[in-house]
């Protein structure tokens, strides 16, 4: 086939294609999102710049003073919101604020699958079993169950929007980080899978690569890669010279979470100042 072959060729019809929504634009009136790990980092800059473009926002997390701080900041800011205290590795807990939202708000447009933890740094050899479990349960299981029942949903609705936080460690080794590591690739494969599968069901499916973030998750970092002895190379040498803010992936988030991104889904998005380059 030439290109001229290509552009001649009759197009096929797709059936049940999503149809183009208002591309371009980046509002999030009107939409219901559900924002996990939101008591903190990512999750919270992401509620709190959602609910700032007219979203209702869903905050769940298991620390229950620190989410009702982010519920207090929406509402501050004039926005308008829920929280719902969940363990998302618990089939009970995701079912239960997908229960909460839909009773409060009558519809689920977005979930951002963001809640997790970070590995202890060791090497792989001297992870526990138990340590390995945690992190997978929280990390890729809590994702997992989290989009199966919010697809549910959206398959119902005929539309939606999940957007997953791997990382940089999804798509590239990272040293003493292997279990971490495994989890976020396992976060790409389900990413990547149910973007596959949901394509002309009129959901779109994202994942997003943060690099280093100036969070509580990454404040016991430089202490633990001293005590595990091994300093990878780009560690304090990050490209930009410095950690990504909060905010700054929370505008990534944002745009995938409005119609202005209506064409892509499966996309693996790396927001790491260059670190993965
Ligand atoms: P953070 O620790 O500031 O926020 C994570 C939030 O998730 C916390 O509020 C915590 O209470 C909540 N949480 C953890 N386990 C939970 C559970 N089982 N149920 C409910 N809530 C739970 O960290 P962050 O940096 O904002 O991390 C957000 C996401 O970004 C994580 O998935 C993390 O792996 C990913 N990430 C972070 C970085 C980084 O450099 N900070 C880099 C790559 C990826």
């Amino acid at each position: 086939l030439t290109s001229l072959d290509i552009v001649q060729a009759p197009a096929k019809p797709v059936s049940a294609a999503p149809k183009a929504q208002s591309a371009g634009s980046l509002s999030h009136q009107g939409k219901v999102i559900i924002v996990t790990g939101a008591a903190g980092g990512i999750g919270r800059a992401s509620a709190l710049k959602l609910a700032a473009g007219g979203a209702k926002v869903t905050i769940v997390d298991f620390n229950e003073e620190a989410g009702q701080e982010t519920l207090r900041l929406i509402k501050e800011q004039g926005g308008e919101g829920i929280f719902v205290q969940a363990d998302v590795s618990k089939s009970e807990d995701v079912q239960r604020y997908m229960n909460q939202t839909l009773e409060t708000y009558g519809k689920i447009d977005c979930l951002f699958n963001n809640a997790g933890i970070i590995q202890k740094f060791s090497l792989l050899q001297d992870i526990d079993e138990e340590h390995f479990d945690r992190i997978m349960n929280v990390n890729l299981k809590g994702v997992f169950i989290g989009m199966k029942y919010a697809l549910k949903v959206m398959e119902k609705q005929g539309y939606g929007n999940i957007i997953n936080t791997a990382s940089t460690a999804g798509v590239r080794a990272e040293h003493s980080i292997a279990a971490y590591s495994a989890s976020k690739h396992g976060v790409v494969g389900l990413t990547k899978g149910a973007a596959l599968e949901y394509v002309k069901k009129g959901i779109r499916v994202n994942a997003i690569c943060p690099g280093g973030v100036a969070t509580g998750l990454t404040a016991s970092v430089p202490q633990q890669l001293q005590e595990s002895g091994y300093v990878p190379e780009e560690f304090p040498n990050m490209r930009m010279g410095r950690f990504a803010e909060p905010e700054e992936l929370a505008e990534v988030v944002a745009f995938l979470a409005s119609d202005a991104s209506s064409y892509m889904t499966g996309s693996i998005i790396l927001v790491d100042g260059g670190l993965s380059l």
